[in-house]
């Protein structure tokens, strides 16, 4: 007899481990190519049977991490094989292969019939570490793979943000995580970011970090203002560092929580040396920078083939003619790529004046873009000459990003990406 025998029986579920072993996957498609990236993710060596391919195969095979042979399956090739699948968009075939595999005692998951397959493939899904595999069987063993789907996500929803409470009892993590949060927007946040601060004990948090994301934390986490920490700016810096290092010192793990990359005028790399100096083991998260996003979200791209190949992100903290300025403005004018400056509305004058100064054309496109991913995401558009006084106008705030050069044009020209929700 083919297939797992009577259906009133549930599978034993188990965790294959594939490692080195041959697994044969018969089919090409587009189920092959998914069931292809696990196998290969548990290491299993692949041997794909197929006279056709989709691409993302074709390539793993080019690049030697699959073995291809490319023509139909026949009796025989699952000699050899711990395992098969049968993924073939015809039933016969994959009948065949099943049948082969019953006869040499091989587990096979054939994709076109739950019900005759010796193999369930559960969803899985991960988060930290734990691995979440759902089945769904019944549905007169058919099997309900979109029931199991849903579990998963939900299962893997709750973990990561922490409504599922299932804290690690080993390997937890441990010291400081520099956690870039992105541009504002909590969906904006890298997934490990978020995995990282569903962990934390306790959490150090600027102001232009997601503040909704803060809101999830449970009630035990301390939370730590830093953009509310009292003294002048060195001072408020070093109090972080005291606060990061004695907090991980006392065993806690601590999550930093920085706007957009914490290395892109974030004072995060101090931070990492203050930690590094206490001996507090630091992970570095990376952030999506407002730099590139907050112009990429009004519409404009920081380059675009054939306008701009080069973009460069300047901070505007220091105004041209101060003595402490690293930024060498006259080489910024000469640019014809794209100029992104952080910090700089509120002294747009000065800035404008020098690049003028040293030639760039006042005619040169200028959009500011204040508050980019939130509700109140808005956008002035002006030249070089006029900006200083277009955006006091218009009364345009901190956070903004003032984006200068051809690429500007783009957006003018097509009109914006709209905003998550109308600004004013
Ligand atoms: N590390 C951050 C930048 C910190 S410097 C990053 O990678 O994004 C702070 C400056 O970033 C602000 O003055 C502003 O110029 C810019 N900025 C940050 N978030 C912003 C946002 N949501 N909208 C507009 N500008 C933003």
């Amino acid at each position: 007899m083919t297939g797992p025998g009577p259906a009133n029986h549930g599978p034993y579920i188990v965790g294959l481990r594939l490692a080195g072993r041959r697994v044969v996957v018969v089919g090409g498609g587009a189920v092959a190519a998914r069931r292809v990236a696990g196998l290969l993710d548990a290491g299993a060596a692949v041997e794909l049977v197929s006279p056709h391919t989709t691409p993302a195969l074709d390539a793993l095979a080019a690049a030697g991490r699959i073995t291809w042979h490319a023509r139909a399956y026949r009796a025989g090739d699952l000699d050899g094989a711990w395992y098969a699948v049968a993924a073939t968009n015809d039933p016969a075939v994959n009948g065949a292969v099943a049948e082969e595999a019953e006869a040499t005692r091989v587990f096979c998951s054939r994709a076109d019939d739950a019900a005759t397959s010796t193999v369930w493939t559960p969803a899985v899904g991960r988060h930290a570490g734990v691995e979440v595999a759902i089945l769904s069987p019944g549905v007169m063993q058919g099997g309900d793979p979109r029931r199991s789907q849903r579990v998963r996500d939900a299962v893997v929803e709750g973990l990561r943000q922490g409504t599922l409470n299932a804290p690690r009892y080993r390997d937890r993590p441990a010291g400081v995580a520099l956690v870039g949060g992105g541009p504002g927007d909590a969906d904006l946040v890298t997934v490990r970011g978020r995995r990282l601060l569903a962990e934390a004990d306790v959490v150090v948090a600027d102001h232009l970090a997601p503040q909704s994301l803060l809101d999830e934390l449970a009630a035990d986490v301390e939370l730590v203002d830093a953009s509310k920490i009292p003294y002048g700016r060195a001072m408020a810096q070093a109090e972080i560092h005291r606060i990061l290092v004695e907090r991980a010192k006392a065993g806690k793990f601590v999550v930093r929580l920085k706007g957009g990359d914490p290395y892109v005028f974030g004072r995060g790399y101090e931070e990492l040396l203050a930690c590094a100096e206490a001996g507090i083991p630091v992970t570095v998260v990376p952030g999506v920078t407002s730099a590139i996003a907050v112009p990429e979200l009004a519409g404009i791209p920081v380059t675009h083939r054939g306008v701009a190949h080069e973009f460069t992100v300047v901070s505007g903290h220091i105004p041209p003619d101060h003595p402490d300025s690293l930024v060498d403005w006259a080489a910024l004018a000469r640019m014809r790529g794209t100029l992104v400056l952080l910090m700089a509305v509120e002294r747009l004058g000065p800035i404008a004046a020098a690049l003028l100064a040293h030639g760039k054309d006042p005619a040169t496109p200028v959009a500011v873009v204040q508050d980019g991913s939130t509700p109140g995401q808005r956008t002035v558009h002006s030249t070089l000459a006029r900006a200083a006084e277009d955006v006091a106008a218009a009364g345009v705030r901190p956070p903004a990003i003032v984006v200068l050069g051809p690429v500007v044009a783009l957006a003018e020209r097509d009109g914006e990406a709209p905003p998550p929700s109308p600004g004013p």
